[in-house]
């Protein structure tokens, strides 16, 4: 992996964030924003990250965005009215017409001759879009079966992009091959803390983790060479956490000297007070929890978060489960009352965060090359069931790579002008992330049609993370379909691929 160091951003209140110069290796960054990795592989390399939405936030109240993904953007869709126009559209369009149209020829071969390797790839969710639960969706065995070959292998890159993060990738990965019916590999799957990989920084550092599930061999896998989990912390320190009368211990223990010098949430903790506790104070003693304190320090020592869910659906007819941002806020808020300062992350990954996103395109890549498939990959599919973090997610990132895109033609006109044109510039990369909502999971396209103004006050609430500032166009989708296997065919056609 190249050493290249990516220059980090902070939030600037919603402000379009300008490209800063990269910082030399031993320049400490921190980052509230969105944050990125030291370094990237060679083929993830690409400009400075963006701070987030490039637009401040809209004040328009968040019901009637989700109103307006349906609103009529091609003559189809216009031609369906307004009510569930979008959703209709990839199904009502023609060849040429309106958002289905492709974009022009793309290498469809001659009848009879090999069909030309894939210059795209598709970002998959997974909950909502292939399983809800334990059961498949039936469209992602068609799914499936129209972007594998006879022999069953894959014919286009894919990864699995999905936020769980209590398994193990060889877990998931199991899970999607028998729930798919093809071979799916670990190195397909992206759970929310898998970005972490890339923060080789912290791999060498005793680190504090959190979470519930298999943490510390995910941390291993990762690359962390020392981590202490909350219940080896809570065992080293007994008179920390006092909350629960009966864990309480009977006699006192001489306290253990230590240092932790970071701590990395991977996900929701069981017994949510002894990890709040416990991470507060760490971060209150500046790593060192069997000391006395001499005052506050900050900044703080660098905390790494996965997964800002607020909220997630289960089995249970009440559709709101609380998620890793719901934990993260109460962290957050704590922190807050007892410092009077900002709990700041180094690092917010899983989606929406971009870094999760350029992750992605990496290993897309990888695969591609991997498959010896010789077209460089130019366009990603992104397809999920949720607004606020798939098709945000996959929009940011789009914005992303435009903005990356101007950047080196600009600096190509400044270098020589003849490379200004992006048909001639081959260094570009990938050229868009296009979001294709489906609705099998959380969006329901007739969920959001109110019938009184008073029940749309309801969807005026932004579930997204403190540092991520609400932009209403970037929950539109690009596209709305009803499932999985009409998101890949619409993919296809825009491909003029089969
Ligand atoms: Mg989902």
């Amino acid at each position: 992996m190249s050493q290249e160091i990516l220059t980090l951003s902070r939030k600037q209140n919603g402000t379009v964030p300008s490209p800063r110069p990269r910082r030399p290796p031993s320049a400490p960054f921190r980052s509230q924003q969105n944050s990125a990795p030291r370094s990237l592989p060679p083929a993830a390399q690409r400009a400075p990250l963006p701070l987030g939405p490039p637009r401040p936030p809209s004040p328009r109240p968040l019901g009637a965005v989700v109103r307006e993904l349906r609103a009529p953007a091609c003559p189809a869709a216009s031609r369906a009215g307004r009510s569930g126009a979008a959703w209709r559209c990839a199904a009502a369009c023609g060849p040429g017409e309106g958002l289905c149209a492709p974009r022009g020829r793309r290498g469809r071969p001659p009848a009879g001759a090999a069909p030309a390797p894939p210059a795209f790839g598709f970002l998959f969710d997974i909950d909502g879009v292939l399983v809800r639960g334990s059961q498949v969706v039936p469209a992602a065995r068609e799914a499936f079966r129209r972007l594998s070959d006879a022999g069953g292998r894959l014919r286009v890159p894919v990864v699995f992009l999905t936020n769980a993060g209590n398994c193990l990738r060889a877990a998931k990965a199991r899970e999607l091959s028998q729930a798919l019916g093809l071979q799916v590999s670990p190195e397909q799957v992206i759970l929310s803390h898998s970005p972490l990989r890339l923060f080789s920084q912290f791999h060498p550092k005793c680190m504090l983790v959190a979470g519930q599930g298999p943490v510390e061999e995910n941390a291993r896998n990762l690359g962390f060479k020392h981590v202490v989990t909350i219940e080896a912390l809570r065992k080293a320190y007994p008179l920390l956490d006092m909350v629960d009368q009966s864990r309480r211990p009977k006699e006192l223990f001489p306290s253990i000297s230590s240092n932790l010098p970071g701590v990395v949430l991977f996900g929701e903790p069981v017994r949510w007070e002894t990890s709040l506790q416990l991470i507060t104070d760490v971060l209150l003693s500046n790593g060192n929890p069997g000391a006395e304190p001499e005052g506050i320090p900050y900044p703080h020592l660098p905390v790494l978060a996965c997964n800002m869910d607020l909220l997630w659906m289960a089995e249970a007819k009440m559709p709101s489960r609380f998620g890793h941002g719901t934990f993260l806020l109460c962290l957050e808020n704590i922190y807050k009352k007892v410092t009077g300062r900002e709990l700041k992350y180094e690092a917010l990954i899983g989606k929406p965060s971009t870094v999760t996103y350029r992750y992605a395109e990496y290993l897309i890549k990888e695969q591609a090359e991997k498959h010896g498939w010789k077209a460089p990959i130019r366009r990603l599919y992104a397809i999920g069931d949720n607004p606020m973090s798939d098709v945000y997610g996959a929009n940011l990132y789009n914005n992303y790579l435009k903005s990356a895109q101007q950047n080196q033609v600009k600096a190509g006109v400044e270098r020589i002008p003849q490379a200004a044109n992006p048909q001639t510039e081959d260094n570009l990369g990938v050229e868009s992330c296009e979001s294709i909502l489906v609705c099998t999971g959380v969006y329901r396209h007739n969920a959001d049609v109110c019938r009184k103004p008073e029940e749309c006050n309801t969807e005026t609430v932004f579930h997204g993370h403190r540092d991520f500032c609400f932009d209403p166009s970037l929950v539109e989708a690009s596209y709305i379909v009803q499932d999985v296997n009409e998101a890949v065919q619409l993919a296809f056609e825009k491909e003029n691929w089969s």
